[in-house]
C-alpha cells in the first residue's frame, strides 16, 4: 500500500515539474513568467490627427511621453511595486503643459480648473481618488494618500486637499496651473452649450478647428511578482460646468484594476465611460465571458460607448503582461515598455 502511494505521489510531482517546464518553454509564451513587467501610457485620445500637430509638437509630445514611459519603467526594474510605476509615470505627464491634467489641466466654465485623479491596486482592490482639487500639484499622489490612508476610495474638493497637505503632498497657489494655451481654448467655447469633448469639429470665422485633444493621462503597470496597477489624471473637459466630474477618478468607470483579469485607464468623454462602467465592463467581459483583452476592448468602446455617441480610448495590461489599446477617436497619445525590450511610443491612427 505504501508502495502504491509512493509511485502516485512521485507521478504527481512529475506532472507538476513537466507543467512548469513547459510553461517556461512555450515560444509563443504569452502567460507572465517571473520577473516579466511592463507598462502602457495614455496621454489623452482625440482629433489628433497629422494635419493638426506639427513635427515640433510632434516630437515633443514623443519626448514626455517617452520619458514617463521610462519614469514608470525605472521603477519596475529596480523591483518596484506597480502602483509606484504608474504614479511615477502620470507624475511626469501631470507635471507637463503638454497634457490635461496638472499643470496643463482645462478651463471650466467659470474659468477655474478643477482636476480629478485615481488609482487602483490590482491585487488587494484597493483604490483611492480625489475630484474637484485644484491646490494640489500632482492629482495623482493625493488619489494614493487616499487609498493608503483613509477607509474612504473618493475624497472631493477642500476635503480631499486637507488630507492630502496632512500627508505631505506638495500644494500649489491655483496660479500654478495656469496655462495660455488652455484659455485660449476656453475663450473658443465659453458660453456656449459646448465642451470640448462633443468632438464636433467646428468653425471659427472659416477655420476648421478640430482641436479635441482631451489629453487625460493615464498609466498601467504589472510588477515583477505580477501585480497590475491602473491610473488616470485629469482636468475634464474644457468649458465643463463647475463641480462636473467626469469618469477619471470614478473607479470602474475611468479607472480599474484587478489581477485576475487586467489594469485599465481611459480617457474620452467621461460621461458614456461612467454611463457604461467602461473599465470594468471590460474586465468583466474577460472574466465572466472568456472575451480576449483586444475583442473586450472593442466591444465596450465601440458597441457600447460608440453606440451612445461617446468617443475615446482604453489602454490595458492584461495578467500575462500583454498589452492592448483600442480608441475610437482620430488618435491616442500612447506608449509601452516591456522588459523583453519592446517598446513604442505613438499618437495617430495610422494613414491619418
Ligand atoms: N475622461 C475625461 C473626463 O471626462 C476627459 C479625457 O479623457 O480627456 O473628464
Amino acid at each position: 500500500m505504501k508502495k502504491i502511494t509512493f509511485l502516485f505521489l512521485t507521478f504527481l510531482i512529475l506532472i507538476s515539474c513537466n507543467e512548469v517546464d513547459s510553461s517556461k518553454n512555450t515560444k509563443k509564451e504569452t502567460k507572465k513568467t517571473l520577473n516579466t513587467f511592463a507598462i502602457v501610457i495614455h496621454g489623452g485620445a482625440g482629433g489628433i490627427r497629422r494635419k493638426y500637430i506639427n513635427e515640433e509638437q510632434q516630437k515633443a509630445y514623443t519626448a514626455k511621453l517617452q520619458e514617463a514611459l521610462d519614469a514608470g519603467y525605472a521603477v519596475l526594474e529596480k523591483n518596484g511595486n506597480s502602483l509606484d510605476a504608474v504614479q511615477a509615470a502620470i507624475n511626469v505627464m501631470e507635471n507637463s503643459p503638454l497634457f490635461n491634467a496638472g499643470k496643463g489641466a482645462v478651463y471650466n466654465s467659470e474659468g477655474n480648473q478643477e482636476m480629478d485623479a485615481s488609482i487602483m491596486d490590482g491585487k488587494t482592490l484597493n483604490a483611492g481618488a480625489v475630484a474637484g482639487v485644484n491646490h494640489i500639484k500632482n492629482p495623482i499622489l493625493a488619489a494614493r494618500v487616499v487609498m493608503d490612508s483613509s477607509k474612504h476610495v473618493l475624497l472631493s474638493g477642500k476635503g480631499a486637499e486637507i488630507l492630502a497637505k496632512k500627508y505631505g503632498i506638495e500644494m500649489v497657489d491655483s496660479s500654478y496651473f495656469f496655462t495660455q494655451k488652455r484659455l485660449n481654448q476656453l475663450r473658443k467655447i465659453q458660453g456656449t452649450e459646448k465642451t470640448q469633448l462633443d468632438h464636433t469639429a467646428f468653425l471659427i470665422k472659416n477655420e476648421l478647428i478640430d482641436d479635441h485633444k482631451y489629453g487625460t493621462v493615464g498609466a498601467v503597470a504589472i510588477d515583477k511578482n505580477g501585480n497590475i496597477a491602473a491610473g488616470t489624471s485629469t482636468g475634464g473637459v474644457t468649458n465643463k460646468k463647475y463641480g462636473r466630474i467626469g469618469d477619471s477618478p470614478i473607479i470602474g468607470a475611468g479607472t480599474y484594476a484587478n489581477n485576475l483579469t487586467c489594469g485599465i485607464s481611459c480617457t474620452g468623454t467621461g460621461e458614456y465611460f461612467m454611463r457604461t462602467v467602461a473599465a470594468h465592463e471590460v474586465s468583466n467581459l474577460i472574466r465572466y465571458k472568456g472575451l480576449s483583452p483586444d475583442k473586450a476592448l472593442h466591444e465596450v468602446i465601440f458597441n457600447q460607448i460608440g453606440k451612445l455617441g461617446g468617443k475615446g480610448g482604453m489602454i490595458l495590461i492584461d495578467k500575462n503582461a500583454d498589452i492592448f489599446w483600442d480608441f475610437n477617436s482620430n488618435g491616442m497619445f500612447r506608449g509601452y515598455k516591456k522588459s523583453n525590450g519592446e517598446s513604442k511610443v505613438l499618437m495617430f491612427r495610422t494613414n491619418k
